[in-house]
């Protein structure tokens, strides 16, 4: 079955000193049959058994198994092969302390890849006595009973080798006789090697006795059949002692071998007479023993994974406290770190999308804003550009919704004037609640306000074809607070939006009247601190403020609630009527003498042949049409730096003649033109401020592309994915045009934009802290319970685990820790993600949903857990794995 060839161990000491333990041992075992080895402590037993099992290594000679030797076998191989031919039985037991008596012995069966039932179970327990002590937990054994359940879990496996290093050396004499005695009855089918310094055990037990000294063999004797005597037995040499049999006749060979002997001693040497040595054995005569080389093969030990799991499992019950509070630290670590990686992982799309829907934003408004670049110094405009109805098709075309533009008036916003001027709006100079001004006409129908869960609260929707006009209720609470006063004068109070039914508004040159109210949803109770009187308010309070009136100020410019609700094809007959005056929204120009002491200025530009010439005072006599360098100002717009002008005056002082400097520059370039030498030939009495030019300067390309709408409405998407979609391309920019989304959101975010990004680097670093601490904390706790694991793990290969099945038990231990500390991760820190903006929202008052919890964060966590505890456990593992076996149950 086995033999070694001069097989040689030497230990280092920690000292470095080296201790030859065994100096060259030749044996052959055969296929069964109990054999003993003999000897003093210290002869080298031990290690000699050890060897044969694979559980040391050996530094010369070598170990052949059924025929094959074991010197290129490489540690697996070893697991291998006690995994298949031995069990191994340890004179301190060795079970696993932790597992029950019946699970032990099931973990052999399974690392041999077998089903462990309940039945093998019992059965194995029957033959070592031990019936009904499956349940039992090792520390409720005696010595005894322990060897018995190792003797148990070794013949499990139905091993053809069975190795016991003093299997009884713990145990009183009469349970030893019991070991022995199913140890012998194991023999008659395998081979059981038995270590033990018990002569009178093994001449009772032993079918073989080899006895070692000081490392070597120095008898090996076997049961003679005929129980003759056998005279080269009579006499023991060994280190330090000369056994001699009683009764026994000294013959001259003798006499020469023991003067032999005598002479070479080093020791003192005891003589003993022993009486009944050795009777009946003879020298044994290795040569007779035959070695099988039959189909040698190895059964790599494979525990499946679930019983690995339970293993691992069972194993966290032992260290509660120290288990809890691992996990307590490191998953409010972890937790910290998806917060942090919320925060730092800040994508603007994302927060502007999940703002929108948490701030319950049901406008989608955009406006057109330019990027002029200069000389590299870039920067968007985003006042001057109008959005025409390209611009619109596009935006609809690109994010699924129906837009509809907002047309304004030329010179801009649009006045009321019907209301009581005398009542006082607000007490703070720097906030309106009230709006005294529409900012342009759009038309709305039932189906819009269906999109936008707008609702009627008095009245109806306009009709087009009549100056019909509805308005949110946020414009009617001007007059709720005002009055209305008509345009003769006469207040009426306001106290509920039907009042304004049949109300007409004076707008510009038109006259509407006020045929529906209707909620667009703002909330105006969100804003009613901004009017208070801020002295005394505190400067947070105040800052407060100032971010809500700003809010307000976005809403009341770009949605519906302050826009002339009109009917379907309104905008036509609006349009029909508007002037052809050009307002300056791409560019500006004045006229100024003498570093502008006289200067005018205006908004728009006209050409001669469209303006109200009744309405034009001439300063030197009436033209039919401007000549070059000659333009026509309005009265209210021309001003003294020092004095104020009458008409009179300014006409007076135009007489003489004087010549003006042309100061225009166009917003999308960098040069601007003054021109010397203009006159000013005439006065106009226009409402808005314009001046009249030579039709070859009023025919130029003055706006690029120039659009009629102020911005567009729609409703916002009730879908996440069209929300996001309408932000995504929103914050794409296309040939230095972006169509930017306009709601308190997106205001919000463009102000803190940089601030949010700056924070979310710091974030990100201190979530990369707290996942590094996190990390360390749950490797710390893996290694030191596996360190503390390290005889289980000698044990566990003992029986013929490799590392590969110790991996997945101490795995999934770790594992278990990992899934049970992500998850408590993942809901801390989604919870703590809502909590954090509830308060941001409700208590601070922003809109902006400043951590975004999502999938990456769970993932990450996933990931992070797994590949910590993940290699956390494997390199312990593996660093105690590849140990030699003995190594690690010696627990050193
Ligand atoms: P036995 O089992 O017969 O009592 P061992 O095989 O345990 O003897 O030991 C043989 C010799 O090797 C002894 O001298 C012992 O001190 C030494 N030895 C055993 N194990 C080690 C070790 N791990 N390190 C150093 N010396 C050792
Ligand atoms: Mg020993």
């Amino acid at each position: 079955m086995l033999e070694t060839k001069n097989l040689k161990k030497v230990y280092k000491t920690k000292k470095g000193v080296a201790v030859e333990a065994l100096k060259g041992v030749s044996i052959k075992f055969a296929e069964k049959g109990m054999v003993f080895l003999l000897g003093r402590s210290g002869s080298g037993k031990s290690t000699l058994l050890n060897l044969l099992g694979g559980l040391d290594k050996y530094d010369n000679g070598e170990i052949i198994i059924k025929g094959v030797s074991s010197k290129d076998f490489k540690q697996n191989h070893f697991d291998s092969y006690r995994n298949t031919y031995v069990g191994f039985i340890f004179q301190e037991y060795n079970i696993l302390e932790e597992f029950s008596v019946g699970a032990n012995i099931a973990l052999a069966i399974e690392l041999q890849g077998r089903k462990a039932t309940d039945k093998e179970i019992n059965d194995i327990l029957e033959k070592v006595d031990l019936v009904g002590f499956g349940d039992r937990k090792p520390n409720e054994l005696s010595g005894g009973q322990k060897q018995r359940v190792a003797i148990a879990r070794a013949l499990v496996k139905n091993p053809q080798i069975i190795m016991a290093d003093e299997p009884t050396g713990a145990l009183d004499s009469n349970t030893g006789k019991q070991v022995f005695d199913t140890l012998k009855k194991l023999s008659k089918s395998k081979l059981v090697i038995v270590v033990s310094h018990d002569r009178e055990f093994a001449q009772e037990y032993g079918d073989r006795i080899i006895e070692l000294a000081d490392g070597q063999v120095m008898s090996d004797v076997e049961r003679s059949g005929e129980n003759r005597e056998d005279e080269s037995s009579a006499i023991q040499y060994g280190r330090d002692e000369l056994v001699i049999r009683k009764g026994y006749h000294l013959t001259e060979v003798d006499r020469e071998m023991i003067n032999k002997y005598l002479a070479e001693a080093t020791d003192d040497v005891k003589v003993k007479v022993q009486s009944q040595e050795n009777k009946g054995f003879v020298t044994t005569d290795q040569e007779k023993i035959q070695i099988k080389k039959d189909n040698f093969k190895l059964i790599k030990s494979k525990l499946p994974l679930k019983n690995a799991f339970k293993i691992g499992a069972s194993s966290l019950k032992h260290k509660k406290i120290r288990l809890a509070i691992t996990i307590i630290l490191s998953f409010v670590a972890f937790a910290m770190f998806a917060l942090a990686d919320t925060f730092g992982s800040y994508n603007h799309i994302k927060t502007c999308t999940n703002s929108i829907i948490d701030t319950n934003i049901k406008y989608a408004s955009v406006s057109k804003s330019k990027y002029i670049s200069n000389d590299g110094n870039g920067y968007w405009d985003e006042a001057s550009y109008k959005l025409n109805k390209e611009d619109i098709e596009k935006l609809s075309k690109n994010t699924g919704l129906d837009f509809k533009g907002v047309y304004p008036e030329k010179d801009g916003s649009i006045a009321i004037n019907n209301y009581d001027k005398n009542v006082e709006l607000t007490k703070n100079e720097q906030a309106s609640l009230y709006s005294t001004m529409f900012v342009g006409y759009a038309e709305i129908t039932d189906k819009d306000l269906k999109k936008m869960g707008y609702n009627v609260v008095a009245g109806r929707l306009p009709q087009g074809d009549k100056n019909e006009m509805a308005m949110s209720q946020y414009m009617y609470k001007l007059f709720e607070k005002a009055g209305y006063v008509d345009n003769k004068g006469n207040k009426t109070e306001i106290s509920s939006p039907r009042d304004m039914i049949g109300k007409k508004l004076q707008l510009n040159k038109n006259e509407y009247t006020v045929v529906g109210i209707i909620d667009t949803k703002v909330d105006i109770d969100r804003y009613k601190k901004i009017i208070e009187d801020p002295t005394g308010k505190s400067s947070a309070e105040r800052l407060t403020n100032f971010a809500l009136s700003q809010e307000l100020d976005s809403i009341s410019n770009y949605s519906f609630a302050s826009v002339i609700m009109v009917g379907s094809g309104h905008l036509e007959k609006i349009k029909a009527c508007q002037s052809t005056s050009i307002p300056m929204d791409q560019f500006n120009m004045d006229f100024y003498v003498n570093d502008y002491e006289y200067e005018v200025s205006a908004n728009a530009i006209e050409k001669l042949g469209n303006a109200d010439k009744s309405k034009i005072t001439w300063v030197n006599g009436a033209k039919t049409r401007l000549g070059k360098k000659e333009v026509i100002v309005s009265a209210n717009s021309f001003a003294h730096r020092d004095t104020s002008m009458s008409k009179k005056e300014i006409l007076k002082y135009l007489k003489d003649n004087p010549t003006f400097t042309w100061d225009c520059f166009k917003n999308n370039s960098t040069t601007q033109k003054e021109e010397d030498g203009w006159k000013i030939v005439g006065i106009i009495d226009a409402d808005e401020d314009i001046y009249i030019l030579p039709d070859d300067i009023y025919n130029q390309d003055w706006n690029d592309d120039a659009g009629e709408y102020i911005y567009a409405v729609s409703s916002m998407p009730s879908k996440r994915a069209d929300i996001e979609k309408l932000v995504k391309y929103c914050y794409k920019t296309n040939k230095n045009v972006r169509y930017q989304l306009q709601n308190s959101v997106t205001f919000e975010l463009d102000t803190v934009n940089e601030t949010l990004a700056v924070f979310a680097k710091v974030f990100l670093y201190l979530g990369i802290g707290f996942a590094v601490f996190a990390a360390i904390m749950l490797s710390n706790f893996i290694a030191t319970s596996i360190s503390y694991k390290k005889q289980e793990i000698g044990i566990l290969r003992a029986i013929g685990a490799r590392s590969n099945d110790v991996f997945k038990i101490f795995f999934s231990e770790s594992f278990i820790i990992a899934v049970v500390n992500f998850l408590l991760a993942a809901v801390a820190s989604g919870a703590a993600t809502i909590f954090i903006n509830t308060l941001f929202r409700k208590n601070v008052g922003i809109l902006i949903t400043i951590l975004n919890f999502g999938i990456r964060q769970i993932l990450l966590l996933f990931v992070i857990s797994i590949a910590v505890v993940a290699i956390a456990s494997f390199i312990p593992v593996y660093k105690i794995a590849s140990k030699r076996p003995i190594e690690a149950i010696r627990n050193k």
